[in-house]
């Protein structure tokens, strides 16, 4: 899980963007730390660059694909 020390360094929003599933090797909507909704493993990834893609890591079954989900934006 993402981590910060100092809360003045980040700020809560509440942007639709933080909602969606991007698919592996998608174009990186945001730049900013993507998690897997599989796994929980974290990736920083700039905009226009591919996210990771399908054969990034390996999952059990039961974790499904891999589906990248928005965490901290960076501007
Ligand atoms: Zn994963």
């Amino acid at each position: 899980m993402a981590s910060y020390k100092y809360s003045e360094d980040v700020c809560k929003v509440t942007s639709d963007e933080f909602d969606e599933m991007y698919q592996p090797g998608s174009a990186t909507p945001h730049s900013g730390i993507y998690n897997c909704k599989g796994c929980g493993q974290e990736v920083a990834s700039n905009k226009g660059n591919p996210l990771p893609p399908q054969s990034h890591h390996q999952h059990a079954v039961t974790q499904g694909t891999i589906r990248w989900k928005l965490i901290v934006k960076t501007v």
